[in-house]
């Protein structure tokens, strides 16, 4: 099984023309729809190299492991130079990584001028992924939000380990209190947690950007919109925002990684919440207003995302099951409250915790 990572890396703007990048992914955009146009004042290495992507299948690569690649992003060629002088790939490609070095060297597709060529330091995530038996032999180049990246994506052949009895169970669904997870062996529960997102202060940071924007649109109403005020509630309110994101995707990464970690060490089956996400959204649109809403089920997707690509990357078996935090895991009736947070089924006796029913669907139900 190939398994698949991916790093974005933003590219100096000054030294990308980002309109010649633009053209370039117009191409790309043609090539994958299956024409080929020759654009005479473009370099011809390149086009040849964007053609030749044509006989791999698709230019898509079948869509894995990249969303990007149907954007159009400009697939590129890579040449690896490695530590020990031992090289791969095509010596023309476009993307050189040059590990002796530790460069990263672009040619030809940052600017359309001869022999023009970037260079950006090797990132410590792409040494990391070659000391696992990775290797990049594929880029793209793009634009997001009209700024340049590079994006590399580092492939793997693995085989999922066999599991060892533990499972690590994930439930995605308690995000508002943090996302629960818990350790499982047998029908034991050997340890649970409760921890991430900081609802609180991302609730927190998007009032106050909404409180911004009303005082922006009572400045615009005034004529004021354009005066150095305007602009600077404007820019703080973008800067809220982004800061909101961030946060959420702060999360999502250290969690995913630790998950991961945790799974690895103890050669764990992992069972993640198979999320119901549109009654989520509906939960959170109640609680929250629908733009919080949006910014946590993202943070929440980033997170699955996220967790699943790392465990395709280390070849930790996983698995989806929806795991129920309202319903009896030993005879699916419905559970009531009680008080303390206690769940109990009253038809067959099951009790626990309200946080933790839903680690309890990996359980292995005890002899009767
Ligand atoms: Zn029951």
């Amino acid at each position: 099984m190939k398994a698949h990572r991916a790093i974005l890396i933003k590219l100096p703007k000054d030294k990308c023309d980002t309109a010649y990048i633009r053209r370039l992914m117009a191409l790309t955009n043609l090539a994958y729809r299956g024409y080929e146009a020759w654009v005479p004042d473009l370099p011809m290495t390149i086009q040849y190299q964007l053609y030749n992507f044509k006989n791999m299948k698709s230019l898509v690569f079948g869509a894995e492991p990249k969303r990007w690649f149907v954007r159009a992003w400009v697939p590129l060629k890579t040449f690896r130079v490695y530590a020990d002088g031992s090289r791969k790939g095509d010596r023309n490609a476009p993307v050189v990584l040059d590990f002796r070095s530790s460069i990263i060297r672009i040619r030809q597709v940052c600017r359309n001028e001869h022999g023009y060529v970037v260079e950006l330091p090797m990132p410590k995530w792409v040494v990391d992924r070659l000391s696992e038996s990775g290797d990049v032999k594929y880029a793209i180049i793009g634009l997001k939000d009209d700024e340049p990246y590079l994006a590399l994506t580092a492939e793997r052949e693995v085989e999922p380990y066999q599991p060892s009895g533990y499972i690590l169970a994930v439930d995605v669904n308690s995000w508002g209190h943090g996302i629960a997870w818990g350790l499982v062996k047998g029908n034991r529960i050997s340890s649970f947690k409760q921890e991430g997102l900081n609802v609180g202060k991302i609730v927190g940071l998007y009032k106050q950007a909404v409180r911004r924007e009303r005082r922006l649109g009572a400045l615009k109403r005034l004529g004021l919109g354009d005066t150095v005020n305007a602009k600077r509630a404007r820019r703080l309110v973008k800067r809220l925002r982004s800061r909101a994101y961030r946060l959420i995707r702060a999360e999502a990464v250290f969690l995913a990684r630790k998950l991961t970690k945790k799974a690895l060490r103890y050669r764990a089956m992992v069972v993640i919440d198979d999320v119901d996400w549109e009654s989520l959204k509906e939960l959170f649109t109640r609680r929250y207003g629908k733009e919080i809403s949006k910014l946590l089920l993202s943070g929440l997707k980033g997170f699955v995302k996220l967790l699943v690509t790392q465990l395709q990357w280390y070849g930790v078996p996983y698995e989806f099951k929806r795991l129920y935090s309202r319903k009896c895991p030993n005879c699916k009736h419905k559970l009531t409250q009680q008080k303390g947070r206690v769940m109990i089924c009253t038809n067959c006796g099951f009790k626990a915790p309200r946080d933790m029913v839903p680690i309890y669907w990996v359980l292995t139900p005890s002899p009767p």
